[in-house]
């Protein structure tokens, strides 16, 4: 299949109509071309994409990609179509007609890029005809999900595994916007036999201004943040549903035009404040976690956190929803000293394993030494995902220099209770 490989910026060019490749990208294209194993781990909206499509069309045959989200799937499909590419997929929700068109265009070669859920992967019935209609490459997006460390373990992704050596130990590539140690470990285990080529790029977002505050009057330092940026799209993230609600109550009186959105909301509710959120200009999202997988709005203005983030990973892929257009965009991450008593104790009173309570714990203090950090937060950040960098003079420690308020002796009291 490889002996007539069309040249990658050809491509870009003609099919994408992209001028130049991202940071990552090139390597990655052509670590793919020449037929490696590859683990990308890149920043949400980097690009990752790309680095399985592009290859496809340089050379011939079909592309599997793995997907957890039908909406995902679908953007991604109609995207490809836009450009002229063969796309389908495969998932619970296609209807009858769907499904013929991708049977027929796979079976008779036309499919270029066929997405499919891991749901419908593991019937092997189907596995077993994609092996037979012959997969050139498998390409996992969303690999983290096969961690049960990761912070979106999904069972049917641990039989990725399977499902590749079903295929024939087909050529893979796994992409992941998460960076930590310990998933990456469970990824290259679970998926593949041999290391694969491991690329880290583009976790730097020089264009989102970095800032944490321990809470003193969070209400105060939450509204004062909102209100340099009234009229813009952004997402304020909070820890409850309750909270969600409330927020967006009190903000909707100071006249933001916002709304909540969590997963108890009936599921019509959900989808209509998404939509006005993706549609209307200036719209205020208040969330918790379960907003922003597959979302890709280029103008997000800022994203502010009422309560720490769960992780470093989710922090970064959280705040990331922002300006992914390029422009500058603002956020502000609010701690509290409890938060991270309470997670400290979480962890300690869990049933969890040894192990995994080792490494919860290791997470747990690299965020809190985020949020202590003593000098150039963005710094601090990169450091964790294996990126150095110059101080970036876009983070409250480099404008402002480190917050009058000392939490840190309190915080390292409670890291080492
Ligand atoms: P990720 O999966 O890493 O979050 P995507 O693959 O969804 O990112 O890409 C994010 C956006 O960037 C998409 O709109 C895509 O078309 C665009 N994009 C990808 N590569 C390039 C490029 N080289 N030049 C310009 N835009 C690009
Ligand atoms: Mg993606
Ligand atoms: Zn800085």
């Amino acid at each position: 299949h490889t002996a007539s490989v069309i040249d990658p910026r050809k491509i870009l060019h003609d099919v994408f109509g992209f001028p130049s490749f991202r940071e990552g990208q090139e390597e990655i294209v052509r670590a793919v071309l020449s037929g490696e194993d590859v683990l990308a781990i890149m920043p949400t909206g980097a690009g990752k994409s790309l680095c399985y499509q592009l290859p496809t069309l340089a050379r011939e045959g079909l592309t599997l990609v793995v997907s957890p989200l039908i909406a995902l799937m679908r953007d991604q499909v109609a995207a490809l179509r836009h450009f002229g590419i063969e796309a389908g997929s495969l998932n619970s929700a296609n209807d009858p007609d769907e499904n013929r068109r991708v049977v027929d265009s796979v079976r008779d070669g036309r499919m270029r890029i066929l997405y499919a859920s891991p749901e419908r992967l593991a019937n092997t019935g189907t596995t077993e005809w994609l092996g037979r209609s012959g997969v050139n490459l498998l390409a996992i997006d969303e690999a983290h999900c096969v961690s049960q460390w990761g912070h979106d373990f999904r069972p049917e992704y641990a039989m990725l595994g399977d499902v590749r050596r079903r295929l024939g130990n087909v050529q893979t590539i796994a992409l992941t916007a998460t960076a930590d140690v310990a998933t990456r470990g469970d990824i290259m285990h679970r998926l593949f036999e041999e290391e694969p080529r491991l690329f880290i790029h583009g976790f730097d977002r020089p264009n989102l201004r970095l800032a944490m505050q321990a809470k003193e009057h969070a209400r105060r330092q939450l509204f004062s943040f909102l209100d340099k940026h009234r009229h813009e799209s952004g997402i304020v993230y909070c820890s409850s549903r309750d909270a969600t609600e409330k927020l967006a109550d009190s903000l909707s009186q100071a006249g933001y035009r916002a709304l909540p959105y969590h997963a108890g909301m009936p599921q019509g509710e959900r989808a209509k404040n998404q939509d006005i959120f993706l549609q209307e200009d200036g719209v205020v999202m208040v969330a918790t976690v379960a907003f922003g997988m597959g979302i890709d709005k280029p103008d997000v203005r800022f994203v502010a956190h009422a309560a720490l983030p769960k992780s470093i990973e989710a922090y970064y892929q959280e705040i990331g929803r922002a300006g992914r257009d390029g422009a500058p965009a603002d956020t502000l991450t609010l701690y509290g000293l409890d938060d991270m008593r309470l997670r400290r104790l979480q962890i300690e009173d869990s049933d969890a394993a040894d192990e995994q309570k080792r490494v919860e714990r290791q997470r747990l203090n690299a965020l809190v030494a985020l949020c202590e950090a003593p000098r150039c937060r963005r710094q601090t950040l990169l450091a964790y995902f294996g990126e150095t960098t110059e101080p970036c003079g876009n983070c409250d420690l480099c404008i402002e220099g480190v917050m009058s308020f000392d939490g840190t002796i309190e915080a390292q009291k409670i890291l080492s209770a």
